[in-house]
């Protein structure tokens, strides 16, 4: 394991999160598919890394009930998607950032996915590329705004990272950074696991 990534798992544990480390991504898919039990239903979070794993499709077909506003086509499903995936059993999303410090930082436009990884379904489990390692918290906020604009275009929002690739703290109405976290430690009466992939994933 790299000097980078061993001082994070370290860090991540201190901080009193459950943390696992994979080589690869199929070997993290093969064990989150033992860790989460069939029976249990699953809520995801706006995610680029649990799409690439295909951690939704791969969870149906055997069987899980999973909520998803990405997978449902109007605003009204989306919403309720939401909204049950918020009462889920387990959570499953990723984080924009993890610091060498061991704290999971993020940024959200309406809050579902920041809420939920800190508060109502029991257990949430944040699979997380080794690309999104950053060194503390500030270097975890110039992550986040520097890779914004990919996430802008992927949501084809008229904003000005979307155009210029930069942020510019805006004023727009479709600005997507309107809530950052900061999660210290694990949080009182919830169970968070952290799994580090040694890959690039998400953005
Ligand atoms: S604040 Fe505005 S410009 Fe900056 S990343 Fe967010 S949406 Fe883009």
């Amino acid at each position: 394991m790299e000097q980078i990534i061993k001082n994070t798992v370290d860090a991540l544990k201190k901080n009193n999160f459950d943390v696992r480390y994979y080589e690869t991504s199929k070997e993290a898919v093969d064990e989150l598919l033992k860790e989460i039990k069939p029976e249990e239903t699953v809520g995801i979070g706006g995610s680029m890394t649990i799409k690439t794993l295909e951690l939704d499709r791969l969870l149906k077909e055997r069987g899980n009930a999973v909520h998803w506003h990405w997978l449902e086509a109007t605003q009204e499903d989306m919403d309720k998607a939401r909204h049950t995936a918020a009462n889920a059993d387990v959570y499953l999303t990723s984080t924009n950032a993890l610091t060498q410090d061991g704290k999971l930082v993020n940024t959200d436009g309406m809050g579902n996915r920041v809420a939920a990884m800190f508060y109502g379904p029991k257990k949430t489990i944040i699979v997380c590329g080794s690309n999104k390692i950053a060194e503390n918290v500030d270097a975890a906020m110039e992550r986040i705004e520097n890779n914004a604009f990919k996430n802008a275009r992927r949501l084809k929002l008229n904003t000005p990272c979307a155009i210029n690739q930069s942020c510019i703290d805006c004023n727009s109405p479709q600005r997507m950074c309107n809530i950052t976290t900061i999660i210290r430690k694990k949080p009182m009466r919830k169970d968070i696991m952290v799994v580090i992939i040694n890959e690039e994933l998400g953005y």
